[in-house]
């Protein structure tokens, strides 16, 4: 099955016409809160794509945390949760009529995610595959991740937000998710440099085995060691609030990925998952949200025209 270990927010999410620059001030035509956070949006698209998935998470003592959990459990999701003293972390998301955002977070109890303690690490060790982000410490992602490698867990890592990352950590991922701001600066990061995507998807190479770069609209890029770089084209739709379509993506992804491990496929298809995660992506930036706007398996398969 699936473990997502990552991060759980509150969303507070600003709907303004313009998205403000430095000594600007706004007026918001709306605000709303919505669970978010990537742990929690991806844990969340893996189980509503059809998969089984346990979640390890740190939310607060608050009300914020009880609504989290609250909600994941209402999805199915199974919670191994950590309530400490930290407030729940939040994220103040403005989006603008163009459909793009700009998001601050407050980590919060996120933060508080480090020594796994026995029971997380019971789960990790259980997982086919393990899914991560970089909203929590990343000592505790290089920790899951080993020990997910070590027991032969398929690992995949969204590198987002981007962060300098240890080669000890990238040697125990089998698959890297990021954007294309996210590819660049993990090159540069490693002394390496590109300006095209699929120069960026084959550069890659040298630190994973398997890395898919996304492109929002223009879709994403597939590349394996020994395979040519493949293109995965977006869906053409009409976004309203692309906030979380990494996120669906992803979760939507592994649980292609675990539907093929389970029908005993021995070489994953990372195109075809791409193609199914892509569809649960292009639905959800159609509708306002991150959470709120993931669709389910059935959905997805009626735009896949299944
Ligand atoms: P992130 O939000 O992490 O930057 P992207 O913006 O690259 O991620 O989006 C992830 C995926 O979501 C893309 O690869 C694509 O499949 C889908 N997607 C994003 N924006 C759109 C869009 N405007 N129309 C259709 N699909 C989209």
């Amino acid at each position: 099955s699936i473990v997502v270990l990552g991060s759980a927010n509150l969303d507070l999410v600003y709907r303004v016409q313009n998205i403000p620059g430095p000594g600007e001030t706004v007026l918001a035509a709306s605000r709303a809160s919505h669970p978010g956070g990537k742990g929690n949006n991806q844990a969340t698209a893996a189980v509503r794509a059809g998969a089984a998935a346990s979640f390890i998470v740190s939310v607060g003592q608050d009300e914020a945390g009880a609504m989290l959990l609250d909600g994941l459990e209402s999805d199915g999701v199974r919670v191994s949760a950590r309530r400490v003293t930290e407030p729940t972390g939040t994220a103040l998301i403005t989006v603008a009529d163009s459909g793009e955002n700009s998001i601050v977070v407050d980590s919060g109890a996120n933060s508080l995610l480090a020594e796994l303690t026995e029971t997380e690490l019971g789960i990790i060790e259980e997982a086919g595959i393990l899914l991560m982000q970089l909203e929590v410490p990343v000592e505790t992602v290089g920790r899951a991740a080993a020990v997910a490698h070590a027991a032969g867990a398929l690992v995949v890592l969204n590198a987002a937000p981007i962060r300098e990352l240890e080669a000890e950590l990238l040697a125990a991922v089998d698959l890297l998710i990021v954007n294309e701001h996210e590819a660049f600066r993990l090159l540069a990061d490693t002394g390496l440099q590109a300006t095209e995507a699929t120069v960026a998807a084959e550069l890659l190479l040298e630190l994973v085995p398997a890395v898919i770069i996304t492109l929002g609209a223009a879709g994403a890029l597939v590349a394996e060691r020994g395979k040519s770089v493949r293109t995965v084209p977006a869906f053409e739709v009409t976004a309203v609030d692309t906030t979380g379509a990494g996120d669906t993506f992803c979760g939507a992804l592994v649980a292609a990925l675990e539907a093929q491990r389970e029908a005993g496929a021995n070489d994953l298809e990372l195109e075809s998952a791409a193609r199914f995660a892509s569809a649960a992506a292009a639905i959800s930036v159609q509708r306002a949200g991150a959470v709120p706007s993931i669709p389910g398996r059935q959905e997805i398969e009626d735009f896949l025209g299944h």
